[in-house]
């Protein structure tokens, strides 16, 4: 079977037995801070310092980065510590600086990803350049906007790129900041086998609990590294204080994560089937979630019903129903015995609920 990863080319030169580990503080806040942070993970799992130096927030008015003294400290966390430093660049002047600061890997973030024009901008102050070059997911849920900055990169004779995965943002309330959304990176790791992807469980989560579910996840389906926001007294950081972790936590997080890595064909098979096992389970979450949502709705027609003393069964609508998902499962490979016992199981459910508003 092809090994995929053997043509990760920037990732292969890391030469690591776990997947690639990026960590550090959300905003560089001050020399003592950013050192400090560094000084921690030296010697750990992690291969690349990062820090924001320009923060785009939501909202003006808050803290939105140290700015470009910040690469000075970048750069002596590399001659202390050797990490290889990450920041996010958002326009050209932004990449001319970090590459006069020698960064090492710049990322564009998810903010930056929703606009062409932005991206298009990057591109070109970054032309051929051989630095690493990391795309986030943009904040909406559309994988053509994320290839589409994969491709601008391309075009620019960018060879070192990868992408990272730090979910979508949603008008539900949701237990994660922005919501994984998985089969979004599945669907471009599957167009993009060769390209590294990186996941960001920190703003994934948003909050430090479910860190490393988020993490093993992304290992489970396959995901070639983690970046994980690290600071030294995570309460008290400029930004993103909930979903910091000290450094020492990241460092025993890493160890308890079970880190698949193919080494021999036995190895292989269990990896591939566990990936897949992964993706299923991340499936069957998403048809429990809209299943959720259905009987929410239903019980809302329960309610409009019994206000107007409308029968539940709607025998007519519900026959319509039918014969049209029959037709569309037909289309996705699923026969008609199956589409009749779901739907009527389903509607059954749908029923029960209405008739508990009703009757209450
Ligand atoms: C960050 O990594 O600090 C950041 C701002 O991320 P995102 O672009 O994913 O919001
Ligand atoms: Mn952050």
């Amino acid at each position: 079977m092809e090994n995929n990863k053997e043509m990760k080319n920037w990732l292969n030169a890391f030469n690591l037995s776990h997947p690639l580990v990026i960590a550090g503080p959300c905003s560089a806040e001050t020399e003592d801070q950013v050192l400090k942070i560094a000084h921690d993970l030296k010697n750990s799992d992690v291969s690349v310092y990062r820090a924001g130096i320009w923060k785009p927030r939501t909202r003006p008015g808050m803290f939105e980065g140290v700015g470009a003294i910040g690469l000075k400290w970048l750069e002596k966390v590399k001659k202390e510590t050797g990490l290889l430093t990450a920041t996010e660049v958002a326009n050209a002047n932004h990449v001319k600086l970090a590459i006069d600061h020698n960064i090492d890997v710049l990322w564009i973030g998810a903010r930056s990803t929703v606009s062409p024009f932005i991206v298009q901008e990057i591109a070109d102050a970054l032309n051929s350049t051989d630095k690493i070059v990391l795309v986030k997911n943009p904040v909406n849920p559309d994988l053509s906007l994320w290839l589409g900055g994969i491709e601008r990169l391309n075009s620019a004779n960018i060879k070192n790129l990868g992408v990272i995965h730090r979910g979508f943002s949603t008008y539900e309330q949701t237990k994660y900041r922005n919501n994984p959304e998985w089969q979004l990176p599945i669907e471009l790791q599957n167009k993009f086998p060769d390209l590294p992807l990186i996941c960001d469980p920190s703003h994934i989560s948003g909050r430090r609990d479910i860190l490393q579910d988020i993490s093993q996840t992304a290992l489970d389906l396959n995901f070639d590294g983690l970046m994980i926001e690290t600071h030294i007294n995570p309460d008290k950081a400029w930004s993103d204080a909930a979903q910091q972790i000290k450094p020492e936590v990241l460092i025993k997080m890493m160890n308890n994560l079970k880190m698949r890595k193919i080494t021999n064909e036995e190895v292989d098979f269990k990896n591939s089937l566990n990936t897949l096992r992964t993706q299923i389970d991340v499936i069957d979450q998403g048809l429990l979630d809209t299943l959720g949502k259905r009987m929410k709705v239903a019980i809302e027609i329960g309610n409009l019903k019994k206000k107007k003393n409308v029968a539940v069964l709607q025998t007519k609508r519900w026959n319509e129903i039918l014969g049209k998902m029959i037709l569309e499962g037909e289309e996705k490979g699923l026969s008609e015995e199956f589409i009749l016992r779901m739907f009527k199981a389903i509607h059954q459910e749908s029923i029960n609920h209405q008739k508990k508003v009703i009757n209450s």
